[in-house]
């Protein structure tokens, strides 16, 4: 089969990912195989190819926001041809003390999809059957693919952030996770308020019909309930708090930031003021969120990759160039 590998972590500009035939995997037990039919890109696979993500198995094909159908290893509620999706959660122990708390997203021995195993940027892919989720059939393929990990994760910020019907949410940055987070907060009829760099973002988020959008350093112009930062940068964690009624929430929507600058506790967050992290995602939140998809009929904005193009295709989720997601086909 076709694939994306990653040998040596580097700088994106540098294209890490090299192409080739490699052999095709085979459903193990417990696992089904799926024909990748598209695959999102995701701002933690260019932390993994460009390598501030520590790597754990070399080669490794990235992607983990699989949209196939089932060939091999079915199962009768997986029944072969099955239209599914594989996210950046590929396992869990079950057994550890987080586990057994349901807080499985914590699980000390995780598998992560396309990380510690090999992902979808690929012809097709290995999956831990109960870790495979039945897509919604209203959807395309690749409209499918960011709500695996970008929407699964974006809808985990705001339930992390504790966001309640009609409040005031802020999004700082507005990439593919923010703008599926968007259409959620509106359906829970939210005004939300949009911080962002760039221009196309910006109309994005307006013709989304954001409440108030402005840039990456302006302050929206009231007091946020909740927010949820988007974007590698602390600088941006600052500003949400910044923003922030008293017993206000900001979640950090990011699995590495550049780092956390110096700030007023006095001013931004006594008062109750929390900061929390939104580490990876549980079952639940996969299959809440899917739900809720379909209910409000969730189209995400995706621009399409061939696979031969997916460093091209980090390289413009880097440079925040995409507008919505984007998505590599095979
Ligand atoms: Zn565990
Ligand atoms: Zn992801």
């Amino acid at each position: 089969m076709k694939a994306a590998l990653l040998n040596k972590p580097g700088r994106i500009t540098e294209k890490p990912l090299e192409f080739g035939e490699v052999e095709r995997p085979s459903a193990m037990a417990g696992q089904v195989l799926v024909r990748v039919k598209a695959c999102g890109v995701c701002r933690t696979d260019l932390h993994i190819v460009e390598g501030e993500l520590k790597p754990q198995k070399r080669p490794v094909i990235p992607g983990h926001q699989i949209v196939g159908e089932i060939v091999d290893g079915a199962t009768a509620d997986l029944p072969k041809g099955l239209p599914v999706g594989v996210s950046w959660m590929g396992g869990v122990d079950g057994t550890c003390a987080l586990c057994r708390r349901g807080m499985e997203n914590l699980c000390d021995a995780p598998v992560f999809t396309g990380y510690t195993v090999d992902g979808g940027y690929a012809g097709y892919t290995a999956a831990r059957a109960d870790f495979v989720f039945p897509l919604p059939a209203a959807l395309s393929d690749a409209q499918a693919a960011p709500l695996l990990c970008a929407g699964i994760i974006g809808f985990r910020s705001i339930r992390v952030a504790g966001v309640q019907p009609g409040e005031r949410v802020g999004l700082f940055g507005f990439g593919a996770s923010a703008h599926l987070a968007m259409a959620v907060l509106q359906a829970w009829k939210c005004e939300v308020y949009v911080s962002t760099r760039g221009e196309s973002h910006r109309r994005l988020a307006e013709s989304l019909g954001a409440t108030w959008v402005g840039g990456e350093r302006e302050k929206p112009p009231v007091e946020l309930d909740r927010a949820v930062t988007f974007a590698p940068s602390g600088d941006l964690v600052v500003a949400a708090l910044g923003s922030l009624r008293k017993g206000g929430v900001v979640a950090i929507n990011a699995i590495h930031l550049d780092r956390i600058p110096e700030f007023d506790y006095d001013t931004l967050l006594w008062g109750e003021r929390q900061i929390r992290s939104v580490a990876n995602m549980t079952r639940r939140d996969a299959r809440d969120f899917l739900q809720i998809a379909a209910e409000i009929g969730l189209k995400p904005k995706v621009t399409l990759f061939p696979l031969a193009q997916a460093n091209e295709a980090l390289a413009a989720v880097k440079r925040d160039a995409i507008d919505g997601a984007a998505v590599i086909v095979p």
